[in-house]
């Protein structure tokens, strides 16, 4: 409690002003004597250790891949449950079961945050989550363990489009044999991935179009420099398309639709899984349909994870 007391003081808005190419400044943070646990994850969590222990942050890891290429030692969960005063959970968070994703360390249990082994964490302890279950809701209100989803903020969503539109980017230049420059690439959704795939596919010379259900949306697109359509227009739409982009979480690219795209179209698909695509039915079609989650993590794991720890730091800071 100390720590806290003494980090919030010390974290003034002005330590979060954002450069240019989009680094968060933290020149006036000092984490000295906060305890910070991290639990599991893949390189962006690893990221986060070690933007909190340059911090001054004292960071101790439980199932985090390389521990000991970056100086961290592993730790019983348990331990390091009883000992944080500040616990980071993945950003792709808990299955069903409480363990949490992304985690493989080679002969080292995943952890597992259930109603048993939250027992050891102190009344008011913080844990940051990219989202959490309803099974670990609850868990964490009966323990009285502040639990903070993350995933779903602006702050984090905003910035965190960044890295997946360059993933998604990256996949299509891997499975097209032409530029992206000059092909007809649609985008479905116009939130903020949708929004940033269009805005990265328009600098490098794509013909983008965007479809949305939302008129607004089809204006901003309008005054952006891209072609809008309704998304009740998407089966005329697709039959010329190179690469598709869909953002929207619930299944709009129906048999129906695919059944009037060339063979060679290329679709992406962001949105969390099961995604927007009948993918049994793309299969039966022959097309090249691809599920694609997690891409922050795969592409950009350094600044994914810089995205991880302004937000924890940032939302810690307004607790
Ligand atoms: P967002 O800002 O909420 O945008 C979602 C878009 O989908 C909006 O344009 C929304 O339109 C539209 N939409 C939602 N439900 C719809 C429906 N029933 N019919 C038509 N349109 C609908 O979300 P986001 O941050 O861009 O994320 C989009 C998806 O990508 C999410 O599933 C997210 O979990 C996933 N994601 C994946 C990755 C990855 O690495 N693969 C990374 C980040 C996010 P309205 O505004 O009209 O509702």
């Amino acid at each position: 409690m100390v720590a806290r007391l003494l980090c919030t003081s010390r974290l003034s808005p002005a330590a979060h002003s954002m450069t240019a190419d989009g680094e968060v400044e933290r020149v006036a943070t000092d984490l000295t004597g906060l305890k910070v646990g991290i639990l599991g994850g893949d390189r962006r969590e690893l990221e986060v250790a070690s933007v909190f222990h340059g911090l001054g942050a004292e960071v101790r890891a439980v199932c985090l891949p390389w521990p000991d290429d970056v100086g961290f030692v592993s730790n019983r969960l348990e331990d390091v449950l009883a000992w944080a005063d500040l616990l980071l959970a993945p950003v792709g968070g808990v299955d069903k079961f409480g363990q949490v994703s992304y985690t493989i360390v080679e002969g080292q249990e995943p952890p597992r945050l259930t109603a048993e082994t939250l027992r050891h964490v102190a009344q008011g302890t913080s844990l940051f989550i990219g989202q959490a279950t309803s099974g670990l809701r609850e868990a964490c209100s009966e323990q009285g363990v502040r639990l903070v989803e993350f995933r779903e903020t602006e702050e984090f969503a905003w910035r965190n489009a960044i890295p997946t539109a360059e993933g998604a980017l990256e996949m299509a230049l891997r499975l097209t044999d032409h530029t992206l420059h000059g092909a007809r690439c649609l985008v479905l959704g116009f939130g903020r991935t949708g929004s940033v795939i269009a805005r990265t596919l328009h600098g490098l010379g794509a013909r983008v179009e965007v479809l949305a259900r939302d008129g607004i949306d089809l204006a901003r697109c309008y005054a952006l420099g891209f072609a809008g359509e309704s998304l009740a227009d998407l089966r005329g739409a697709v039959s010329d398309a190179d690469v598709v982009f869909n953002t929207i979480p619930v299944v709009v690219l129906r048999e129906d639709v695919l059944q009037r795209m060339r063979r060679g179209t290329v679709i992406i698909d962001i949105a969390s899984a099961p995604g927007g695509t009948d993918f049994a039915a793309a299969r039966r079609l022959g097309l090249s349909a691809h599920l694609a989650p997690g891409l922050p993590g795969i592409t950009a794991p350094r600044t994914a994870g810089r995205i991880v720890a302004d937000t924890v730091l940032s939302l810690w800071q307004n607790l």
